[in-house]
C-alpha cells in the first residue's frame, strides 16, 4: 500500500497543536474517539481502513475555510468525507489528518422550479433532495446505488442508472462554492444554461475526488416529473442477445430512461436478497420508460420488437408505484445482494465503460474470464452508457484467490482501454485504481500533477489518491 511521499507533512507535536486549536474552535463537533475515526477512515471497499487524526463535523464554509487556512499553514492532510459510500479505497487516510465530515452541512438553500435548477449544500444526499422536492413536479435525477451525498457525487463524478436519459454528474453539475486548500472560499460556475467565461472550474472539481479544495454548496440541473413513468423486465437465455439488444436500442436512438443488465448469476443473487418473484435466474434487462403516454407508448413498441427479436421473453411489466419502487430498489441492492453471495469475501469491483458498439466484446469476454477464475462474480451495468461492474468476491487470506481477482480486474480493464473505452464509469479512481490512469492518460497524468501542485502546493487535500505525486 506504498505511494511517494515528497512532501513533508506535519510532525506529531504539531499535529496534536492543530487537533487541540480545532477542538477549541468546534467544541465536540471535533472528534478524536477511535470508532469515529476507525468509520472516516474507510469506504464500502475492502482496502481496509486508514484512520484519521480527528474528524471534524464542519457546519459552513467559514468554518471550512478557517480549518483549510490553518490545516495549509502546518501541513497537516485533510480528507473530505460524504456519507462513506465510496468504493475505491478513497477515505483512506494514507497520512493521517483531519476527516471533514460534511454531512450536516444539509440544507437545500433554494429551489427555482421556474428554471429547473437548485442550490445545497454538499452533505445533503440524493434522497433528501428528492424529498425536498417531492411537490414542485422536479426531481434530481442521478441515483448511485448508495444514498451518497451530493458533495461525494460531484467529487466523483457519479452517475447511476438515470443517466443514459439525464446524464451523469458532469452534465447535472452548473456551480459551485469550493474551499481551496489554502482556505480561500470561491465560486465557479452560476446559474445560466451556458457560459463561455474562462476556465471551466466546476468542471475541474467534478470528478476531483477531495484532491484540490473541499466543495460546500453546488447548483444542480433539475427535470420534470415525467407524465408517464413504465417500467418492465425481460429474460434472455444467453447473455450475448441480452446485450444486442441493449446495442440495438441505444442505435436506435430511442430515448429509454434505464437500460440495466443483470447477469444470470446476478439475477440469482438479487431473486434471493430481494425476494424477487416470477424470475429465473438469467440474463435480464431492467426498463424504465419517461414521457408523454404516446411517447412511452411507442418506445415501449420499439423496444419490445427489438427483444423479442433477439429472443428476449414476453415483457414483464411493474404495473403499480409499488412494484417499479420495488424492482429498482432491487437493482439498487444488486452490490449487496453479490456480497450475500458469499459472507466475509472480500471484494474487488470493476467499474470499465466501453462505446456501446464494443459492449457485446467487452462484456462476453468478462464474463468468460471470470468463470475462468472459479471465483463468484456477478455482473450489472448501467449499460445502456456501456459502463458494467464485475463483483469479484475472493478470500483474502487465500493468496492464490487474491492473485485470480487482481489478475481479473486486470484484465478487464485492459480489454476495455483496447476497446477504447475507460478504467471507470463512474466510481473514480481512488486509491485502487491509480495504476490504471497512467495507462488510460499516459502524459496527461503529469498535466494532472501540474493542476495539482499549483492549487494544492502542499499536497495536503486527500494525499496519495488519483496518482503518486512522483511518477
Ligand atoms: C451499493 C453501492 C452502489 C453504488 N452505486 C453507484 C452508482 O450506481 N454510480 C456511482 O457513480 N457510484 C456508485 N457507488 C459509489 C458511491 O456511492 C459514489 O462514489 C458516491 O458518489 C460517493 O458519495 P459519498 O457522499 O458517499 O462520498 P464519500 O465516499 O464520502 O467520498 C467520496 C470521495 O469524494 C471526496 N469528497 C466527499 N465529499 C466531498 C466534498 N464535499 N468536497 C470534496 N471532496 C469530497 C472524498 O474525499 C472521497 O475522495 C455505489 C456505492 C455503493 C456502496
Amino acid at each position: 500500500m506504498s505511494h511517494d511521499v515528497p512532501h513533508q507533512y506535519a510532525d506529531q507535536s504539531l499535529r496534536a497543536q492543530v487537533v487541540e486549536q480545532l477542538q477549541e474552535w468546534l467544541g465536540d463537533r471535533l472528534i478524536t474517539t477511535q470508532a469515529v475515526r476507525d468509520q472516516h477512515g474507510k469506504g464500502e471497499d475492502s482496502y481496509g481502513c486508514m484512520p484519521p487524526d480527528a474528524v471534524a463535523m464542519v457546519h459552513s464554509n467559514e468554518e471550512v475555510a478557517q480549518i483549510l487556512a490553518l490545516c495549509h499553514q502546518h501541513k497537516m492532510p485533510v480528507v473530505p468525507y460524504g456519507t462513506g459510500s465510496s468504493v475505491e479505497g478513497h477515505l483512506m487516510a494514507l497520512e493521517g489528518g483531519i476527516s471533514i465530515d460534511l454531512s450536516e452541512m444539509d440544507q437545500v438553500l433554494e429551489v427555482n422550479p421556474e428554471d429547473l435548477d437548485c442550490r445545497v449544500q454538499a452533505g445533503v444526499t440524493r434522497e433528501a433532495l428528492n424529498q425536498a422536492l417531492r411537490y414542485e413536479g422536479i426531481f434530481f435525477p442521478i441515483d448511485p446505488g448508495a444514498n451518497a451525498s451530493i458533495g461525494g457525487m460531484v467529487s466523483t463524478r457519479a452517475s447511476g442508472t438515470n443517466a443514459v436519459r439525464y446524464g451523469t454528474m458532469r452534465e447535472n453539475v452548473i456551480g459551485l462554492t469550493v474551499v481551496t486548500p489554502d482556505g480561500r472560499i470561491i465560486k465557479t460556475g452560476g446559474r445560466a444554461r451556458k457560459s463561455s467565461a474562462g476556465y471551466d472550474l466546476t468542471h475541474l472539481y467534478t470528478g476531483s475526488e477531495g484532491t484540490l479544495g473541499i466543495v460546500t454548496e453546488v447548483q444542480l440541473r433539475l427535470h420534470p416529473i415525467p407524465e408517464t413513468i413504465k417500467a418492465a423486465t425481460c429474460q434472455f437465455n444467453d447473455l450475448k442477445s441480452a446485450v444486442d439488444t441493449v446495442i440495438s436500442v441505444m442505435q436506435c436512438a430511442i430515448p429509454v430512461a434505464r437500460i440495466e443488465l443483470l447477469n444470470g448469476l446476478q439475477m440469482q443473487a438479487c431473486v434471493n436478497y430481494s425476494k424477487l418473484e416470477g424470475f429465473e435466474p438469467k440474463p435480464t434487462l431492467f426498463f424504465e420508460f419517461n414521457g408523454t403516454a404516446a411517447s412511452v407508448a411507442e418506445q415501449v413498441t420499439l423496444v419490445e420488437e427489438l427483444a423479442a427479436s433477439m429472443g428476449g421473453s414476453a415483457f414483464n411489466w411493474a404495473e403499480t408505484t409499488e412494484e417499479r419502487n420495488a424492482l429498482w430498489k432491487a437493482r439498487h441492492q444488486a452490490y449487496f445482494a453479490g456480497l450475500a453471495m458469499q459472507p466475509n469475501a472480500s471484494v474487488l469491483t470493476t467499474d470499465v465503460c466501453v462505446p456501446v458498439s464494443r459492449l457485446a466484446e467487452a462484456v462476453l469476454y468478462s464474463e468468460q474470464e471470470a468463470i475462468n477464475t472459479g471465483l463468484t462474480c456477478p455482473i450489472v451495468g448501467h449499460v445502456g452508457d456501456g459502463n458494467f461492474h464485475v463483483l469479484i468476491l475472493f478470500d483474502e487470506a487465500s493468496a492464490d484467490q487474491q492473485a485470480k481477482a487482481k489478475g481479473l480486474s486486470k484484465g478487464i480493464v485492459a480489454k476495455a482501454l483496447k476497446l477504447e473505452g475507460t478504467c471507470t464509469g463512474e466510481h473514480g479512481i481512488g486509491f485502487g485504481k491509480k495504476g490504471y490512469l497512467q495507462q488510460e492518460h499516459g502524459e496527461g497524468v503529469d498535466l494532472m500533477r501540474s493542476l495539482k501542485l499549483a492549487l494544492d502546493p502542499h499536497y495536503i487535500m486527500n494525499p496519495g489518491k488519483i496518482f503518486d505525486p512522483v511518477p
